[in-house]
């Protein structure tokens, strides 16, 4: 949490208040010595909380173990004083991301539409000294957009030809894994501003420049959420609804569900397994059971001891899977003045700083404050992070000036969560496979091992690096070891 400091989040001058204790003491001291049960899942995110509730409703002994002092990992939500709140990390659920509302529903939840009171605005890619104001619909156009649009159509075109369970099929797999993103736009799109634009979309997937990630991995992830209208769209795509306090909070009521079974503060540090069984070891608690899910992102899975190692393809596999990178920042407005100049506080910048932003309120009745989030990108966020906090916030500032008028600059708050500095995180959204390595490691990115089955929402083939994703891989793997008995 990079400048959400303590004091800034549990008071002293915030509005904010992270979690508001919903985390509880219940289940917070680990217990000691050795524990057995018959699944025991790592990582307390939605895949382990997916997992670990399908299995305890079939009657099976779980246990998590949980690195953190709290559930929901990439979901991190606070709560304002007076009203409202602000996701930290994951925030959005959109169509076809069924598993998502279905488990929303199941724990009592609700969504509401995301505000869109106005029009987007975006630097215009023929003339880059001027913004231009865009509607929602699809038809619209604008200088570029024709360009924009074969874009877009050349890459839905080969995510359609790609096998979301076996990419690798592909007839020219191998050629298009070598190829990065950025070689396929300079091979594909004549114009820079254009392709600047098509980078900082690509980076709101996966967080990755177009230099780090193939065309093919790239392609993958288009097809596997269904395609680039079902990713960006914010009416009928992932952005299109929110939850009513936030994403964590539903995960907070799964784990009261789990109750017990959930172990706080327990990083997994080592697995010993056979075909039998394993027993995982954490500082103070072990678990012998019979079959073990880990869901933690694939770079600290790989970090875990494994005694045996598991086949050599998944030790490797497990190093060719980065993190992605993005700053999320909130500015907390006294109202959302955006509204007021007929702007619906989206924006897309392919030369500032902050890349993205999107009006992040919530519904009147709960907060009539203005909440803007931007997300500062990949190559931004690694040129920005040796600035001052203070020297950043006011780059950051004077660009929302620049897109919505002088009142941007004095936000009531001003927080940035940078989840590349989290211990048990350490990047996002999400992760991606390095050019080369979806060809070469294949299906071994999901293999279970013996008694190991991976889960998190890196190994999902449907909306991998979402919420949605992380919920199915946690009910794949449950799946599995129901019908092993
Ligand atoms: C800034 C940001 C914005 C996002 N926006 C959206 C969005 O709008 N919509 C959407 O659907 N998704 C979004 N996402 C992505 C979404 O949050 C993730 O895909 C999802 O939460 C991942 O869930 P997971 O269970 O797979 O992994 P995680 O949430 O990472 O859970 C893994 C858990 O394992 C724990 N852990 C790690 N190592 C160990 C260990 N050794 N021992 C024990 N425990 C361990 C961690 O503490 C963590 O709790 C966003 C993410 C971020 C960060």
């Amino acid at each position: 949490m990079a400048k959400v400091s303590r004091r800034l989040v549990l008071g002293g001058g915030s509005a904010l208040l992270v979690g508001a204790g919903l985390d509880g003491p219940a289940h917070a001291a680990p217990m000691r010595g050795r524990q057995t049960a018959d699944v025991c899942v790592i990582g307390a995110g939605y895949a382990g909380l997916a997992a670990a509730y399908r299995l305890k409703q079939a009657g099976a002994k779980v246990i998590v173990l949980e690195a953190r002092n709290r559930v929901g990992g990439r979901s991190l939500t606070a709560q304002m004083k007076g009203g409202g709140w602000v996701d930290y990390g994951g925030q959005w659920v959109g169509p076809t991301q069924d598993r998502f509302y279905a488990l929303i529903k199941e724990m009592g939840g609700e969504t509401y539409a995301s505000p869109d009171f106005g029009k987007a605005v975006q630097r215009d890619l023929i003339n880059p000294k001027e913004f231009i104001r865009l509607g929602s619909e699809v038809t619209d156009t604008y200088p570029g957009s024709d360009m924009m649009d074969a874009m877009f159509t050349a890459v839905d075109d080969l995510a359609k030809a790609i096998d979301p369970e076996k990419p690798w099929v592909h007839p020219d797999a191998a050629a298009l894994d070598r190829m990065t993103f950025a070689e396929w736009l300079r091979a594909n799109v004549s114009n820079e501003n254009v392709r600047g634009l098509a980078g900082n979309l690509v980076a709101s997937v996966a967080c990755a420049s177009p230099e780090e990630i193939s065309i093919l991995q790239m392609a993958y992830l288009v097809r596997a959420c269904n395609g680039l209208d079902k990713l960006f769209a914010s009416d009928g795509g992932a952005q299109q609804d929110r939850l009513i306090g936030g994403t964590q909070p539903i995960a907070q009521k799964v784990a009261q569900k789990l109750g017990s079974a959930i172990r706080l503060g327990a990083p997994v540090r080592k697995i010993k397994w056979s075909d039998k069984g394993a027993v995982v070891f954490s500082d103070e608690i072990s678990v012998a059971a019979r079959h073990v899910v880990v869901c933690v992102p694939p770079h600290l899975a790989g970090a875990i001891e494994y005694d045996p190692s598991p086949p050599s393809d998944r030790v490797q596999v497990t190093q060719r899977w980065p993190q992605g990178l993005v700053v999320k920042v909130q500015m907390v407005y006294a109202e959302p003045y955006w509204r007021e100049a007929g702007l619906n506080g989206a924006s897309l910048d392919y030369q500032a700083v902050v890349g993205e932003t999107a009006d992040s309120g919530v519904p009147e009745q709960y907060s009539k404050k203005g909440i803007m989030t931007g997300f500062i990108y990949s190559e931004q966020a690694r040129k920005t992070a040796s600035l001052a906090p203070a020297e950043r916030q006011k780059m950051v500032l004077a660009e929302m000036a620049e897109r919505f008028g002088p009142k941007a600059l004095n936000p009531l708050e001003y927080h940035e969560m940078n989840w590349s500095t989290q211990q048990w995180t350490r990047g996002c959204f999400t992760g991606f496979l390095t050019p080369g390595a979806t060809t070469m490691f294949r299906s071994a990115v999901r293999d279970p091992v013996g008694p190991l089955y991976w889960a998190g929402t890196e190994t999902s083939t449907v909306w991998p690096s979402f919420i949605d994703g992380a919920i199915r891989s946690g009910e794949l793997a449950a799946g599995q070891i129901k019908a092993k008995g």
